[in-house]
C-alpha cells in the first residue's frame, strides 16, 4: 500500500541521489577501513533513514510494507554494509518493540531508536543454536524484580556498536521449543554483559558481527518485552518474517546493480574485433538476469502488499527470501563471468559484491530453512 504517492516519490528520489553521489563514490574507502564515515551516519540521520519502519507517534516515518521494499530496492544499489548500518534499526532491532512492547517500551526506546540517537540489534542466534533456533539455550531465571540471563549469542549484526539488545532466552527451564522463550530488551553497559571480539568476515566490510555474552546479567523485569514470558519466540518470527521480505528486496536492489554493472562492462570491453556485448552467449547472461531480477521484483512487491492488507505472508515471505537470494547469488556469479578476469580481482567492485552478497542466502533464515517453512505450511494447509 502507497499512502501518498507524491511523498514516497520525494524519499526515493532523494534516497537515490543520496546512493549515486554519496555513497557509491565510498564504495572502496568504506571496503579498505571497514567503517561507515561518520558523515554518512549522520547525512542517514538527517535523511529520517533510522526510522523508515517506526510508527510516527514514535517519531519513525511509519513506512507500509510496500513503500519500505521501493525503499530497500533503491538504498540496495550500493555496498550493502551501507543498508546494514540502518537495518537493524528499520528491522530486526526495533521490530519486537514496535510488533509486541508494551507502551512504556515503545516509549522509551522507539524514538531514539528512529533518530538514530541509538542502535538496536537481535540477538537470537547462538554458538549450538542457529536454523534451530527454538533450541537456544542462554536462559533467563527470574529472581525478584529481575531476571538474571546467562548464555551466548553469536553473529549479532551491529552488536559491536548497540545499545540496546533483543535478546530471545529461555524462562522455563523445563520447558522444550518456542513456547518456553521470552525476549529481552538489554542495554549496553548493563553489569554481566560483554561483546566478543568483532568477526573477521567474508564480504559486507564496514558491517560488523560478534559475540554477545551474558553472565549472571540482571535485567529489570520491565524490560521483558510485552510484559508477559513464553511468548518471545513468537515475536522473534513475527519480526523474522518482515525481515525477509526487506532482504529479499535488497537483493533485487543489489543484483540490479551488478547487472547495471556487467551490461556497462559488456559494452565497453572489446573481444574479437566487437563489444562483448554482441555475443549471444554474453547476451543470455545478460537476459537471464534481468529476467530473475523481475520476476524477484514482482513477488517482493506482491508479497508486501498482501502483508499491507492484513494477510498471513509467512509462505510468500519465505518464498521472496528463497527465490530473490538465489536468484542474487546467481546474478553476482554470472557478472563475474562477464567481467572475465577483472570480475576476479578487486579493482572492479563487482568482486567484492560477488562476497557482499553471498551472505544473503545464510541469514535471516537459510534457503533450506525457507524450503522447510514452505513446504510446512503446503503440508498444513493441505491438511486442513
Ligand atoms: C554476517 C552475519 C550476520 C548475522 N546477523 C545475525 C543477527 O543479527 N542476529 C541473529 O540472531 N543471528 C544473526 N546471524 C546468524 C544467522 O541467522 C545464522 O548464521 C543462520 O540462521 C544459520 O545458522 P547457523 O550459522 O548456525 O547454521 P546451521 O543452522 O548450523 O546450518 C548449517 C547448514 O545446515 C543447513 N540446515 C540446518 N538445518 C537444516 C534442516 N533441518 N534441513 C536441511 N538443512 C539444514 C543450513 O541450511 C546450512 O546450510 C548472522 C549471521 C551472519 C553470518
Amino acid at each position: 500500500m502507497i499512502r501518498d504517492e507524491e511523498t514516497l516519490g520525494l524519499l526515493l528520489d532523494s534516497v537515490s541521489r543520496f546512493v549515486r553521489e554519496q555513497l557509491i563514490p565510498l564504495e572502496d574507502e568504506l571496503a579498505e577501513t571497514d567503517r561507515v564515515p561518520a558523515q554518512v551516519v549522520e547525512q542517514m540521520r538527517e535523511l529520517g533513514l533510522f526510522g523508515l519502519c517506526i510508527p510516527e507517534e514514535y517519531g519513525g516515518l511509519a513506512l507500509t510494507m510496500e513503500e519500505e521494499v521501493l525503499f530497500a530496492f533503491e538504498i540496495a544499489r550500493t555496498s550493502p554494509a551501507f543498508r546494514s548500518l540502518i537495518g537493524t534499526n528499520n528491522g530486526i532491532g526495533s521490530q519486537g518493540i514496535v510488533i509486541d512492547g508494551t507502551e512504556e517500551q515503545k516509549r522509551n526506546y522507539l524514538p531514539r531508536l528512529a533518530s538514530g540517537e541509538i542502535i538496536g540489534s537481535f540477538a537470537l542466534t547462538e554458538p549450538e543454536s542457529g536454523s534451530d533456533a527454538a533450541s537456544l539455550r542462554t536462559t533467563a531465571v527470574r529472581d525478584g524484580d529481575h531476571y538474571v540471563l546467562n548464555g551466548t549469542k553469536r553473529f549479532i549484526t551491529n552488536a559491536p556498536q548497540a545499545d540496546i539488545f533483543t535478546v530471545m532466552a529461555r524462562t522455563d527451564p523445563k520447558g522444550k521449543g518456542g513456547n518456553a522463550i521470552s525476549a529481552f530488551i538489554v542495554e549496553k553497559g548493563t553489569p554481566g554483559l560483554s561483546l566478543g571480539k568483532v568477526d573477521k568476515k567474508m564480504g559486507q566490510r564496514g558491517a560488523h558481527t560478534c559475540d554477545v555474552v551474558f553472565e549472571d546479567c540482571r535485567v529489570p523485569a520491565a524490560n521483558l518485552i510485552g510484559g508477559k514470558e513464553g511468548v518471545g519466540f513468537k515475536t522473534a518470527m513475527k519480526v523474522l518474517d518482515k525481515g525477509r521480505l526487506h532482504i529479499a528486496a535488497v537483493c533485487v536492489g543489489v543484483a540490479g546493480r551488478m547487472l547495471d554493472d556487467a551490461l556497462r562492462y559488456a559494452m565497453e570491453r572489446r573481444q574479437f574485433g566487437q563489444p562483448i556485448a554482441q555475443f549471444q552467449l554474453i547476451q543470455a547472461m545478460l537476459a537471464d538476469s534481468r529476467a530473475e531480477i523481475y520476476a524477484a521484483r514482482c513477488m517482493v512487491l506482491d508479497a508486501a502488499r498482501r502483508r499491507d492488507a492484513g494477510g498471513d505472508v509467512s509462505t510468500e515471505a519465505s518464498c521472496c527470501k528463497l527465490f530473490a537470494s538465489e536468484m542474487c547469488g546467481r546474478v553476482a556469479d554470472r557478472a563475474v563471468q562477464i567481467h572475465g578476469g577483472a570480475g576476479y580481482v578487486s579493482d572492479y567492485s563487482i568482486e567484492r559484491f560477488y562476497r557482499d552478497v553471498r551472505l544473503f542466502r545464510i541469514y535471516e533464515g537459510t534457503t533450506q530453512i525457507q524450503q522447510l517453512v514452505i513446504a510446512r505450511n503446503m503440508i498444513r494447509e493441505a491438511g486442513n
